[in-house]
């Protein structure tokens, strides 16, 4: 972990003084060019730590401008439901996601009441499923007027029924760098190796509150031409039109400002240090590292290792969840496929499940002592099928079994992610996607059920399938000969 760049009698850059993560120790390293790749602001951060005689404001910062000019895409989404989309065929598609679908820009900028631009990314589709799965699908039944909420059969029909049939729509645009908003080192907090961290001054100004107000109107409208049903509420300008918090798109970019002149920028176009040549920035590069990472598999057996459910909470999450899914002819229950093991480990991995477990079991064998005089896991099937009931349809159950309500509600959303996430619960539900070199487009059948086909003119130019296995080669001057 680096703490600073060192200097010699003359400000130049002599190395780097970082703290070894194993024994905690400090170190110093050599070189002729320190080049700083640690991303927008910790390449600030060790810039702004790096003090010295010469460098008295941190490392090239006589211009002040260190950490300014931060800024952050813009971002704000909507999602809304598709009727068009219910029931669908399951085919090997994967959903869009994190790849992103853009939409291209396709306005005029002159008639914008905001300068620059944004993009949309469209997710939805029949993707992989995934912790969240299944969330909500019982309650999507009041957009088609039918009763919300259930569990058993009919729970498995819903969730068949939505899958894939919402579309969310996120803007990212561009916010316009101000020299007002900045990192700056915060004089009164290190972090564990003793390193000064950063504290951060954002506001966003009305160009984005504008662009986020036209991005949600260009969402109704894309909404409205694909007969789509919003879900949630439009946010107005009390909530800067859903903007998120500057720092949540995650794309920061801005500290070290490039420019040819010293007084205003920190780097000249060549990203080397004005006031030091031998320091370059390097924001900006590609992520390495994909999949899962050794901390979060030393996590994953911390957690395992703890247990959090008691006997008496397990055996009665075992009835609960298959009180919810059980077994049909085709497919095995909510516990043959292990979703209270999943219960237990998810609520260790996201906490705030803990209490609302716990309690929610409480109030469900105090329920059941009031009606049948024994807690629910004793109660027989008839007994369970009257106790679920009374709290498996939010709109129908009476005020004072609220809170049995959101227990059961939490168990259901837990017990749907479980399951849908095994093996069996993908198996149940259809899913297709990520099958490589198989893609044949969207079946005939599909496209001509929504009116659709595709034009001969292009699969011919744009999808040979004959040589869909084949490794592409290009000649020595770049050109694709297959
Ligand atoms: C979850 C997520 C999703 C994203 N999705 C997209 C996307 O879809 N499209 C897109 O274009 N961009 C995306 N981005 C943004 C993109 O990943 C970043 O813009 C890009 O990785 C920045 O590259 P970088 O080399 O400047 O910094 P990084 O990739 O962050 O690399 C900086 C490295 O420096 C190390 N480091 C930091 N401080 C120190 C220190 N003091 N000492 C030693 N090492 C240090 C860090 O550990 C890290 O390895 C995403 C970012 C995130 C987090």
């Amino acid at each position: 972990m680096v703490r600073e760049v060192t200097t010699d009698g003359n400000g130049k850059a002599t190395g780097v003084s970082y703290i070894n993560k194993e024994d905690r120790k400090e170190y110093q390293l050599k070189g002729k060019t320190v080049i700083l790749a640690a991303s927008a602001c910790s390449s600030a951060r060790i810039l702004l730590n790096s003090k010295s005689s010469q460098h008295p404001n941190g490392l090239g910062n006589s211009s002040d401008m260190t950490g300014k000019y931060l800024h952050d895409s813009t971002g704000s989404s909507r999602a809304f439901f598709v009727p068009d989309l219910m029931n669908r065929k399951t085919y090997n598609e994967d959903g869009v996601g994190g790849m992103h679908v853009y939409s291209p820009w396709w306005l005029d900028n002159k008639n914008l009441d905001f300068p620059r631009g944004y993009h949309i990314e469209v997710w939805g589709g029949l993707g992989m499923p995934s912790y969240g799965i299944g969330f909500g699908a019982a309650e999507m039944n009041k957009y088609i007027g039918e009763t919300v909420g259930g569990y058993g059969d009919k729970l498995r029909e819903d969730v068949k029924k939505f899958y894939g049939s919402m579309i969310g729509v996120s803007g990212r645009g561009e916010c316009i760098a101000r020299e007002d908003n900045y990192c700056e080192i915060d004089p009164t907090t290190v972090d564990e190796w003793g390193i000064p961290v950063l504290r951060f001054n954002y506001t966003w100004s009305d160009h984005e509150r504008k662009q986020a107000r036209h991005m949600h109107n260009t969402f109704e409208e894309i909404m409205h031409n694909v007969g789509g049903i919003a879900l949630g509420d439009k946010p107005g300008a009390d909530q800067d039109y859903g903007l998120l918090n500057p720092g949540r798109i995650i794309h920061e970019v801005g500290t070290t400002r490039m420019g040819d002149d010293p007084k205003k920028s920190v780097v000249n176009k060549f990203q080397q240090m004005h006031d030091v040549d031998n320091v370059s920035e390097a924001i900006e590069s590609s992520p390495k590292y994909y999949g899962r990472t050794t901390e979060e598999m030393y996590l994953d057996d911390a957690l395992l290792e703890e247990k959090f459910l008691t006997v008496h909470e397990l055996e009665t999450l075992v009835v609960l969840c298959d009180l919810i899914l059980p077994a049909n002819d085709q497919f095995g229950s909510a516990v043959d496929a292990g979703v209270p093991e999943f219960i237990e480990f998810i609520s260790k991995d996201i906490p705030k499940h803990q209490l609302p477990l716990r309690g929610g079991i409480m109030w469900l064998d105090n329920r059941a002592n009031k009606r049948f005089n024994k807690v629910f896991k004793s109660c027989n099937a008839i007994e369970h099928k009257q106790l679920a009931d009374e709290i498996a349809y939010p709109d129908k159950a009476a005020p004072e079994l609220s809170q049995g309500v959101e227990f059961f509600t939490l168990v259901r959303d837990l017990t749907l992610t479980g399951y849908y996430t095994t093996k069996m619960g993908v198996d149940d539900l259809g899913y297709k996607g990520n099958q490589p070199n198989v893609w044949d487009g969207v079946p005939d059948d599909v496209l001509k059920e929504h009116g659709l086909s595709y034009d001969e003119e292009w699969l011919a130019k744009c999808v040979d399938q004959s040589t869909r296995n084949e490794t592409a080669q290009w000649d020595d001057d770049g050109n694709l000969i297959t």
